[in-house]
């Protein structure tokens, strides 16, 4: 057997052109050539894993201004060990008992507006870890005496959410919100997961801030945790318990290292002039489809990242904007579109994860896919209630009969 064919070729896999900026579904980001060189150093060989996560933890301090960092499997498992570090401390008996929290506290409040699916439910993640999840105010409301009457119930942590997906109406400030839980000795968890901003959380006074390694950062599939030395070490350990099923090898650990040095030797308005090229082509070459408006849209949490945003007039346009998105993504090379709100008529095109090459080539798949609707007549076929009826069938359909 030789393994010297292109890895698609021998497992007859569909390349795919991400215009959709890090999404898990599909691999995340392209990992940093220098990741994988550091990645593939390590993985031929042995190292103390405690070793290995102290020096992290020196890298991941150095990053954000906290005082200690480790890196878990992902963000999400993150936030279980996080949550449970704060119901256990080092408690090693405890560690090992969770999920059962005995006799340790472990009410974990978390706003409403803050309770997303990332492809799984933040509530879960927390839950994983033993605790019980207490929900404050409503979807697009939380003020501070629902905060406050929660906490004077007894909590052990609470969780903030930084997300696109929040719903950011009505929701506590973060500086805020810390300031209320300290009063009550209630450390706070932030999930910035996919967010630039690697210090502004431990500077407000987060007592642990949570990154995905695999967005932005362009590392390999990791989670970087970053915060007060009690609560990371707690965190760490948590590998003798309920992170054990969530293990972060010396791949995982190395690769967050060499993704959070790079970042900070990047070349941020390089990047951000070439990001900005590529959305400034997408609106030249799509602002002509009829049917179209396009526009520029900043990111919604203020990361650097600016969007064109398309909204699909459907019947000039001939199909709808969630058919489109279908029809890219049966195509070869697939064509991902971000999709957060396709239901509303609208599309996004993100530069993060595209070259210059691929980018010419979504725009041309997209006018391809507009014209031959038009021409065939074929659009305006499929409402979003059948669509997503559709997409539960094929999740619970996986694999195939023939996959199998
Ligand atoms: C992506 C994401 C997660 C999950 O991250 P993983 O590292 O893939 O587990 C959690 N929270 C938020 C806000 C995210 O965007």
């Amino acid at each position: 057997m030789t393994f010297e064919t292109d890895t698609f070729d021998r497992w007859d896999l569909t390349p795919v052109i991400n215009v959709s900026g890090t999404m898990t579904s599909i691999g995340a980001s392209r990992v940093h050539p220098e990741v994988i060189q550091v990645v593939s150093n390590i993985l031929g060989r042995f190292v103390s894993m405690d070793e290995l996560q102290s020096r992290a933890s020196g890298v991941i301090a150095k990053a954000t201004g906290a005082e200690a960092g480790c890196v878990t499997g992902c963000s999400a498992s993150a936030i279980t060990q996080g949550v449970a570090a704060a119901i256990t401390g080092c408690d090693l008996a405890a560690i090992e008992d969770l999920p059962d929290p005995g006799a340790h506290e472990n009410r974990v409040v978390i706003q409403r507006a803050h309770m997303i699916n990332y492809g799984a439910p933040v509530h879960q993640a927390i839950a994983l870890a033993g605790a019980q999840v207490v929900p404050l105010g409503t979807s697009a409301q939380c003020e501070t005496w629902h905060l406050r009457k929660a906490l004077e119930q007894g909590c052990t942590a609470a969780v903030y959410v930084v997300s696109h997906h929040t719903v950011r109406e009505g929701e506590l400030p973060m500086n805020l919100f810390v300031s209320i839980c300290h009063e009550y000795g209630v450390p706070v968890i932030a999930d910035m997961a996919s967010e630039y901003d690697l210090r502004g959380p431990i500077e407000l006074g987060c007592d642990l801030a949570i990154y995905s390694g695999h967005k932005f950062l362009a590392g390999i599939t990791s989670g970087i945790v970053a915060g007060r030395l009690d609560l990371v070490r707690a965190t760490y350990l948590q590998h003798r318990g309920v992170g054990r099923t969530m293990k972060a090898g010396k791949e995982s650990v190395a690769g967050a290292m060499a993704a959070l040095e790079l970042w900070a030797l990047r070349d941020a308005a390089a990047v951000r002039a070439s990001e900005q090229g590529i959305v400034k082509d997408w609106l030249f070459k799509l602002e002509r489809v009829a049917g179209f408006e396009c526009s520029l849209h900043e990111d919604w949490t203020g990361n650097p990242i600016t969007r064109l945003k398309v909204v699909v007039d459907p019947e000039p346009a001939g199909l709808y904007a969630w058919e489109l998105a279908e029809r890219l993504a049966s195509r070869s090379p697939k064509v991902i579109l971000r999709d957060d709100l396709i239901e509303h008529g609208e599309f996004y095109l993100d530069p993060c994860n595209v070259d210059p090459e691929e980018a010419k080539l979504a725009a041309s798949a997209i006018v391809e896919e507009v014209a031959e609707a038009k021409a065939k007549g074929n659009g305006l076929a499929v409402s979003w209630s059948e669509v997503k009826q559709q997409r539960v069938e094929g999740a619970v359909s996986w694999p195939t009969r023939q996959d199998a």
